[in-house]
C-alpha cells in the first residue's frame, strides 16, 4: 500500500514537472495544485459549467474544479491554499447546486469545490425520540426528502424548491411556508461538521464550538465548508391538502396571513402570492397546483388589477380524512377571503414538496429554465409591510408581472438570534420574494435591464423610506454596503472571518471580504 502511494505520489510529481517543463496548454495553473494529492480529481479544462449560475448574470471562470470523493480532499485543498500565503491570489469557492443569483458560488481564477461530488458520510438516520440524519453537504435536498420517507421521517422546515443543497440552503437560511413554525432550515440542525479557511475539519453545534456554528449558520460561506450536517426530523405525513383562496384587500390578506401564523391550531404550510394584472391565476410556473374546479379559475381574471392569494396546506394520512377535513373547515371559517375563490385540491407529500420542479421540467422542455432571473427577496418588518405595499405594488409594479411575487409572514421568535443571518427588527416580518425571469431577447417590459431597475426602484424607496428592510439572499458591490447590511453584527460578523478564514480564501463570490486585505 505505501509503495502504491509512493509511486502515485511521484507520478503526479512527475506529470506536474513534465507539464512545467512543456509549458503544456494548462501552463497558468499553479503546478502546486496539480501536486495536491486528492481521492477525487481535480479537472482544469471544460470548467464552464462552474463559471454559471441560476441568475444567468455573473460569468466567472475558475482555475480548477475539485470534484471530491472525500472529506480531507477539501480539507488539504483548502489548506494548500492556505498555505500559500496571502500573496497568492487563489480563492475556494463551494459550489452546491449553483442555484445563487448573482455569482455567489463563482471563483473568478480561484478553486470551485464541486460540493456534490461529495457523497460522504452516506445518509445515516437516529430514528427514535429526537430522530435526525447525518448528510453530506453536497446533498440535494430532494434525495433527504427521498430517503427519510423510507423511515416514515421527513425533514420540518423547507425551501419550495429542493433541488437545491444543504450546504448551499444553509448558508443562507432556507425559508419557505413551514418557516413560521419551525424557523428556517438554519433552525433545525443539530450539528455542522465544517472545513475551515485554514483546512482544519471541526464538528459543532451549539454544544461544541457554538461560535463557529452558529457564525456558519447564514454565514453565506464565509467562515467554512460545510461538509456534513445533522438535520432534525419529524414523522412524516402521506398526503397533503393544498388550498388557495383570493382576497382583493391586501390589508385583509395579511390580516389573515398573521392570525394564521400566531394560531396554536394551524395550517402546516402559509404563504401567498401577489398577481399583478394577470389573468390564469392558479396556474402560473411556480406550481403544478391543479384543482379540480378549472371553471371556476377561468372565470376568475385579474386585468387590470392586484389580486392576493393566500396559499396553504395541511398534511394528513388518508385514514384521518374526515378530521381534517373537518379541521381545514373550521380554520378557514375564521378567515375573510373572496367566497368564492377557495381552491382545493389534494396531493401526495412528496408531490407537495417537490411541486416546483414539476414546473421545472416543463420551462425545461420549452427552453425558458435557463434565462436571466434577476431576483430579489427582501425581508420587512410588519409595521412596514402596508408602506412597502401601497408604493411597490400600488406605484412601481402596477401593470408587471415577470414572475411570481411571495408574500408571507414568519414569527422570529423561531430565529436563533446568534446565527448570521440578518433579520429586520419586529418579532414578525414578511418575506417579500420578487421570483422574475427576463426575456434574454427584449430590451422592453420583460428585458433585464427594465426589471433590473425596477429592483433598483423598489430598493431605493425601502432606504428613502427608512423601512428597516434586509435583503435576503444578499448582493452588494461594496463593503460600506455590506456593513450596512449587517448593522451592529457587522462587528461579529467580522470577528468571525478573522478567526475561521483569516486570509478570506473562501466564498470570494459573495464580494464582502477580499483575499489578503
Ligand atoms: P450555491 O448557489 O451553489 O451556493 C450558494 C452560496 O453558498 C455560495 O456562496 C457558495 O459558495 C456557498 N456554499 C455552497 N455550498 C456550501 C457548503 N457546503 N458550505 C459552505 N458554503 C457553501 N431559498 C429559500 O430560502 N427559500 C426558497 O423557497 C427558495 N426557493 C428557491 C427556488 C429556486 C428555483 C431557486 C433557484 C432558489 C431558491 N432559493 C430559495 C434560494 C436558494 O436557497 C439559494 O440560492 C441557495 O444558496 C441555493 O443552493 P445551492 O446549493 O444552489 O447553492
Amino acid at each position: 500500500h505505501t509503495n502504491l502511494l509512493f509511486i502515485r505520489s511521484f507520478m503526479i510529481m512527475l506529470l506536474s514537472f513534465i507539464a512545467i517543463q512543456l509549458n503544456l496548454s494548462f501552463s497558468n495553473i499553479p503546478s502546486s495544485l496539480t501536486t495536491i494529492d486528492v481521492d477525487g480529481h481535480f479537472s482544469f479544462t471544460n470548467n464552464e459549467f462552474a463559471a454559471k449560475d441560476y441568475g444567468n448574470q455573473y460569468q466567472f471562470l475558475p482555475l480548477a474544479v475539485l470534484h471530491p470523493k472525500s472529506v480531507s480532499d477539501i480539507a488539504i485543498t483548502v489548506r494548500h491554499v492556505w498555505e500559500l500565503g496571502p500573496s497568492s491570489e487563489l480563492t475556494v469557492a463551494a459550489r452546491g447546486h449553483g442555484h445563487s443569483i448573482q455569482g455567489q458560488a463563482q471563483a473568478h481564477g480561484g478553486v470551485v469545490i464541486n460540493m456534490e461530488s461529495l457523497k460522504t458520510p452516506k445518509m445515516r438516520f437516529q430514528i427514535g425520540d429526537v430522530p435526525y440524519v447525518d448528510v453530506s453537504g453536497g446533498e440535494l435536498w430532494i434525495n433527504i426528502l427521498l430517503e427519510s420517507l423510507k423511515y416514515g421521517l421527513t425533514p420540518k422546515s423547507w425551501t419550495d424548491y429542493l433541488h437545491l443543497t444543504v450546504g448551499g440552503t444553509l448558508s443562507n437560511a432556507g425559508i419557505s411556508g413551514q418557516a413560521f413554525r419551525h424557523g428556517p432550515q438554519i433552525s433545525n440542525v443539530h450539528q455542522l461538521e465544517v472545513v475551515t479557511g485554514k483546512g482544519e475539519v471541526v464538528t459543532c453545534s451549539l454544544q461544541q464550538n457554538a461560535d463557529l456554528f452558529t457564525g456558519v449558520l447564514g454565514g453565506l460561506g464565509q467562515y467554512g465548508i460545510i461538509t456534513r450536517a445533522r438535520i432534525s426530523l419529524e414523522p412524516a405525513a402521506q398526503m397533503v391538502k393544498w388550498i388557495r383562496v383570493l382576497y382583493s384587500d391586501f390589508s385583509t390578506f395579511t390580516r389573515d396571513q398573521e392570525q394564521l401564523i400566531s394560531s396554536e391550531k394551524t395550517f402546516d404550510y402559509i404563504e401567498g402570492l401577489i398577481l399583478v394584472n394577470r389573468t390564469g391565476l392558479l396556474n402560473n410556473w411556480r406550481s403544478s397546483f391543479n384543482p379540480k374546479d378549472d371553471d371556476q379559475d377561468s372565470q376568475i381574471k385579474s386585468e387590470g388589477r392586484t389580486l392576493f392569494c393566500l396559499e396553504l396546506a395541511k398534511n394528513f394520512n388518508p385514514d384521518k380524512i374526515i378530521e381534517t377535513n373537518e379541521e381545514i373547515e373550521s380554520m378557514l371559517s375564521k378567515l375573510n377571503y373572496i367566497p368564492s375563490t377557495l381552491f382545493m385540491t389534494e396531493v401526495s407529500y412528496v408531490e407537495f414538496l417537490d411541486r416546483v420542479h414539476a414546473a421545472e421540467v416543463k420551462l425545461q422542455e420549452n427552453g425558458l429554465w435557463d434565462v436571466p432571473h434577476p431576483w430579489l427577496n427582501l425581508l420587512i418588518p410588519r409595521s412596514k409591510i402596508h408602506k412597502f405595499a401601497d408604493e411597490v405594488f400600488g406605484n412601481i409594479l402596477v401593470d408587471t408581472s415577470n414572475g411570481p411575487v411571495l408574500v408571507y409572514p414568519v414569527n422570529k421568535s423561531k430565529w436563533n438570534n446568534m446565527t448570521s443571518a440578518v433579520l429586520p427588527e419586529d418579532n414578525v416580518f414578511y418575506l417579500v420574494a420578487f421570483l422574475s425571469q427576463a426575456n434574454p431577447l427584449s430590451t422592453g417590459k420583460d428585458g433585464l435591464e427594465h426589471i433590473l431597475s425596477l429592483n433598483k426602484r423598489i430598493v431605493a424607496f425601502c432606504e428613502e423610506a427608512r423601512l428597516g428592510v434586509k435583503q435576503y439572499l444578499p448582493h452588494y458591490a461594496t463593503q460600506d454596503e455590506w456593513r450596512a447590511h449587517f448593522g451592529q453584527q457587522w462587528e461579529t460578523f467580522q470577528r468571525r472571518k478573522f478567526a475561521y478564514d483569516p486570509l478570506a480564501i473562501l466564498a470570494p463570490g459573495q464580494r464582502i471580504f477580499q483575499k489578503g486585505v
